[in-house]
Order: structure tokens, then C-alpha cells, then sequence
């Protein structure tokens, strides 16, 4: 760390224990690959990295920590209804001694003293009524804030932080909530997956950083070619989906061709220094769900004409029709 001059910090330190306990082969995987090409491991870079394999640590600790600020206020709430109760019986008993007075009472000075007693009960009880609302209405905010706190954790959870798309946990949930309704009402339901062409030549040349901001790039288009049904999610790494609820394999092929001409037609321009570095392209693999069969199935066929699109020049779109041809073509 001290030689890749990497901030001695928590994050750091749990992702080279990691690495050198060789406990997660993926992990060791990407920093083996970023060793070798000598990639800068930038605070940002170290980031993505940590979110990328220990977040879910980081979401169990933030769900433990709201549950147990949950459970203290809900004690609190209780033991303040508790004290509620009590303080309302102890003026239930002080209204019964009053009115137990009040049958042998003679003389008008008597029945004085008893009101102001009475009166100086309610007050207090008033006292109490207005700073329980008070308690109460302050551990409402403390809900409310609870609350967000856990839908913010949510939505962190299956967003991917550095593109902003759904992640591969939301895509999984969602391609299955997808399937589900497809095979329900006998609709249509197609998925794409695109993988940048030569990505590792892209980031070799130009550094990791832009890697990174072409992978923003890609995300953004991938939201501008969809429409409200559909989902584009970052799959892993350069590899990026989209499902396509209600869609043929023939519209399907359409957007997916809409999203190969609007990468390769945009300009990548380093935001920092203004260099031009040319233009990326995409491959993609169109597949459309067979209602029954496992999903691992229906996303291997798009995975599949996506290798076909590779292995037939890039920069192209290719549909599980293809794969059937080019199989029976063999
Ligand atoms: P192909 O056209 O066959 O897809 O070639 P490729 O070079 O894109 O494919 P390969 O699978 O060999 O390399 C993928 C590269 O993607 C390797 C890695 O450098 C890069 N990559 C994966 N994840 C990230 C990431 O989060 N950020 C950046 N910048 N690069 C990444
Ligand atoms: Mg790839
Ligand atoms: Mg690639």
C-alpha cells in the first residue's frame, strides 16, 4: 500500500487484507490486472473497488445500527406511555379521595381548599400532557428521519456508484419480477447485453479514470435510448444490460441497434484535459424470454449472441436467431 501509495484507511486496509488472504478471487483478480498494467490506485478508484465488494457489509452494519436506534425509541415511547398511564391513575385517585370529600363537606372554606387541591392536580397533569406531545412529537421526527435514512440504504443498495444505474442485485430482482409478469399475462419480455469493444486497449491507453468516465457515458446513453418500462443496469465491470418488458425480439433488435449507433457516433472527449480520444463502440445480444425456462437460460442466449457479435467483427447486434443460424451454418 505505502509503495502504491494507497491512504492507510479502513476501506484500504480491508481490501489488501482481503487481497493477501486471497478470500475473494474476483478481488484479486481486478487489482492482480490493475498491478500489471500499472494503473493508479486514485482515492475514487479505491472507492469503487471497496463499494464493489464490501458494501454489503457496510449495508448490514447501517441496518443494524438503524434497527437498534428503532428499538431504543420505541423503549422510549413505551416508557413514556408507561409514566402516562401511572400519572393518570395516580389523578384518577385524587378526583375519587375529591369527591369522597366533597359528600361530607360543612363549610364553604373546606370545599376552597379541596378545588385548589384539585387544581393544582390538573395543572400538573397539564404539565405532563404538554411535554409527552412535545416527547412524542419529537420521536415522530426521529421516525420520519429513521424512515429516510433506510429508503436512502435502499436505494444505495441497488444503485451501482459509479454509473448511477440500477446494479447487478437490482437487475437480478428486477429481470425476475419481469419474467414472473411475462409468463402471467403471456407478454413479450427481450434482454440486451452489451459489452464495450476492446475496453482493456481503451483503458491500457488512456488510463483507468477514463475508462471510468466512458463507462458514465455508456450509462447515460443506455437511459437516454430506453423508455419508463425498461431497465438498463451495469451487469459487472464493461458489461451492461437492458430488460425490455412488453418488447419483441424484433423491437428488441431495433433499440438495441438505436444504442450501438448512438455510442459509436459520440465523440469521447477527456473532461479534465479536453482530448479526444476518438470513439468507443458496443456489442450486443438480444435474447427473448421463453416463458418457463430458467432465467441463467434466457440471459446465457443473449449472452451467447453477444459472443457472436464479437467473434463477427464487433460493433454489431446479434439475436438468438443468429446464434440458431450460425450453429446450424456449422
Ligand atoms: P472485447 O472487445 O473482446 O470485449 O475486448 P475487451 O478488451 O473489452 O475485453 P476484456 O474482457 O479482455 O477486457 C475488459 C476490460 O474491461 C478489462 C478491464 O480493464 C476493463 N474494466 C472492467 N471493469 C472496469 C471498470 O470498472 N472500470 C474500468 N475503467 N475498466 C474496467
Ligand atoms: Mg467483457
Ligand atoms: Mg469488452
Amino acid at each position: 500500500m505505502v509503495m502504491k501509495k494507497i491512504s492507510p484507511d479502513p476501506d484500504n486496509f480491508t481490501i489488501w487484507y482481503h487481497y493477501f488472504a486471497g478470500s475473494l478471487p474476483d478481488l484479486n483478480l481486478v487489482l492482480d490486472e490493475m498491478l500489471e498494467s500499472g494503473t493508479d490506485f486514485s482515492a475514487e478508484r479505491n472507492a469503487e473497488i471497496h463499494a464493489r465488494f464490501f458494501t454489503v457489509d457496510r449495508e448490514a452494519q447501517t441496518l443494524h445500527d438503524t434497527s437498534v436506534r428503532m428499538e431504543s425509541l420505541l423503549a422510549d415511547i413505551l416508557a413514556q406511555a408507561g409514566a402516562m398511564g401511572e400519572d393518570a391513575a395516580e389523578y384518577g385517585e385524587v378526583l375519587k379521595s375529591v369527591s369522597g370529600q366533597m359528600g361530607s363537606v360543612k363549610e364553604p372554606d373546606n370545599v376552597k381548599a379541596i378545588v385548589t387541591n384539585v387544581l393544582t392536580a390538573t395543572r400538573v397533569m397539564e404539565k405532563k400532557n404538554r411535554d409527552l406531545e412535545t416527547r412524542l412529537t419529537e420521536s415522530t421526527a426521529q421516525v420520519g428521519k429513521l424512515k429516510g435514512d433506510l429508503e436512502d440504504m435502499r436505494r444505495e443498495a441497488l444503485t451501482d456508484g459509479l454509473t448511477g444505474i440500477a446494479n447487478r442485485k437490482n437487475f437480478d430482482m428486477i429481470l425476475r419480477a419481469a419474467a414472473m409478469e411475462s409468463a402471467e399475462n403471456g407478454d413479450d419480455l427481450a434482454l440486451l447485453m452489451i459489452d464495450i469493444d476492446y475496453f482493456k486497449k481503451f483503458n491500457d491507453t488512456f488510463g483507468h479514470q477514463v475508462g471510468d468516465q466512458v463507462l458514465r457515458l455508456l450509462s447515460a446513453t443506455l437511459r437516454d435510448c430506453v423508455k419508463g418500462q425498461d431497465t438498463p443496469a451495469r451487469y459487472g465491470g464493461e458489461e451492461f444490460s437492458v430488460i425490455l418488458p412488453h418488447t419483441s425480439l424484433k423491437n428488441a433488435f431495433a433499440v438495441a441497434e438505436t444504442i450501438r449507433m448512438q455510442v459509436a457516433n459520440k465523440k469521447v472527449v477527456n473532461k479534465k484535459t479536453g482530448q479526444d480520444m476518438g470513439r468507443i463502440t458496443v456489442s450486443l445480444g438480444v435474447s427473448r424470454f421463453d416463458h418457463g425456462e430458467p432465467l441463467a437460460q434466457f440471459i446465457a442466449r443473449a449472452d451467447q449472441a453477444l459472443y457472436l457479435a464479437k467473434r463477427t467483427g464487433r460493433n454489431r447486434v446479434m439475436t438468438e436467431t443468429d446464434l440458431v443460424e450460425s450453429e446450424a451454418a456449422c
